[in-house]
């Protein structure tokens, strides 16, 4: 089943829990979904959200996790206290978090491991930048990012989000081509490093999806899903994502 994926990066005070009601009143009235729906609020939204939301069909995540289960990490979560506050997933590697926190493939790759230690699904983020792109090495770039970012071991499931960093709340996407021609490499290397599983890892497509883009660019064969940003703030907004799976 395909996977819609909410990530409000730094957005969302109490307030704004609302939506996710919002989200659930739309969500009730589809006779079918047919993705999972998850939202992945800032940490301190975490527990209100998953405790509201009870019976809710939307899943929750973490936006990231440190490497470590505890200890003199100021300002830090771990996976173990995102999956003790409700969580299901966690983001990995976001590219807001590899430029401004200067994380390295490594780090997104022990962060993984500790998503899968904590029982969380790691949704590991790769993508290209725009120079990246213009200079043709887009493949290049994306390929080995995945290659050093995924643990050994993915018997415990991940989750792999292709989000081309020029594409990142811009309102920029890439050509259906452009995706179809990434998603189909992304999918080669799963296959050729981890056979069945790699075969059935999600891949999201990641940048500036809304409702309107987000049909064709669902309808590509190895795109199982989005990660969304700003059109994940608002149901009404979400829920066309959602609608359009
Ligand atoms: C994101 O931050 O993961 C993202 C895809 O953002 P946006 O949808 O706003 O481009």
């Amino acid at each position: 089943m395909p996977l819609i994926i909410g990530n409000w990066k730094m957005n969302g005070l109490i307030a704004q829990l609302s939506e996710i009601d919002n989200l659930d009143n739309e969500l009730s009235q589809i006779h079918h979904i047919k993705c999972h729906v998850v939202i992945c609020p800032p940490a301190t939204l975490l527990v209100s959200a998953t405790q509201n939301s009870e019976n809710s069909k939307v899943a929750f995540g973490g936006q990231d996790c440190h490497f470590e289960e505890k200890g003199a990490h100021t300002g830090d979560i771990s996976a173990e206290m995102l999956a003790n506050s409700g969580a299901q997933y966690v983001i990995v590697g976001h590219s807001e978090r590899r430029a401004d926190h200067d994380e390295t493939d490594e780090i997104v790759q022990n962060k993984a491991k500790a998503a899968f230690r904590a029982g969380l699904t790691p949704i590991i983020c790769v993508g290209e930048s725009e120079k990246e792109r213009k200079k043709g090495r887009a493949l290049e770039v994306v390929l080995s990012q995945l290659e050093k970012s995924i643990p050994d071991d993915i018997k415990k499931g991940i989750i792999v989000a292709y989000e081309p960093v020029w594409a990142i709340g811009t309102g920029l996407v890439p050509s259906i081509d452009d995706i179809d021609e990434m998603h189909l490499a992304i999918r080669k290397l799963l296959i050729k490093r981890f056979a069945d599983l790699g075969e059935k890892t999600p891949i999201l497509y990641g940048g500036s999806m809304k409702a309107s883009n987000a049909e064709e660019i669902l309808k590509i064969k190895d795109v199982n899903g989005g990660l969304v940003g700003g059109a994940s703030l608002k149901a009404a907004d979400f829920i066309g994502i959602i609608k359009a799976v």
